[in-house]
């Protein structure tokens, strides 16, 4: 059920603690750790501790978490002391995305182009 906790969830087993992150924000309902393979000098996930597929289901099924996801990110780029992030949400696997639960990267610290790959 969505917003349930699932057993097969990498990002669900970060929230337990049963895997180890480098978490270096958490709230009640949100925690951002360093991704294990980052592509910029700044590179955090935040996510949501709710399992929610991605963050098109994010904001339907909770979308007060959605907006705890945006404060967060902005957070993590003060925390960082960024001027210029980028925000990405990879949704579908065409996209990127590898993990079926929501989160945001904040990706920063480094020039970037546009279009993105
Ligand atoms: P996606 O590709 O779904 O948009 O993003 C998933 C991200 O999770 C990737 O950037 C990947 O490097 C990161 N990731 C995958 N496994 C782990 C892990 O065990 N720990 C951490 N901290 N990040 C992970
Ligand atoms: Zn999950």
């Amino acid at each position: 059920m969505a917003g349930e906790p699932q057993d097969d969830c990498l990002f669900c087993k970060i929230v337990a603690g049963l895997i180890p992150a480098t978490i270096i924000r958490e709230t009640a309902t949100t925690v951002a750790f360093r991704d294990i393979n980052p592509q910029a000098p700044t590179h955090v996930l935040v996510i949501p501790k709710a399992h929610h597929m991605d963050v098109a289901a994010l904001a339907t099924e909770a979308p007060e978490l959605a907006v705890d996801i945006l404060r967060e990110t902005k957070a993590v780029a003060d925390d960082e002391k960024l001027d210029s992030y980028r925000t990405v949400f990879n949704t579908g696997s065409g996209a990127g995305q590898t993990v079926w639960h929501a989160h945001a990267h904040v990706i920063g610290g480094r020039g970037m182009q546009w279009p993105p790959g």
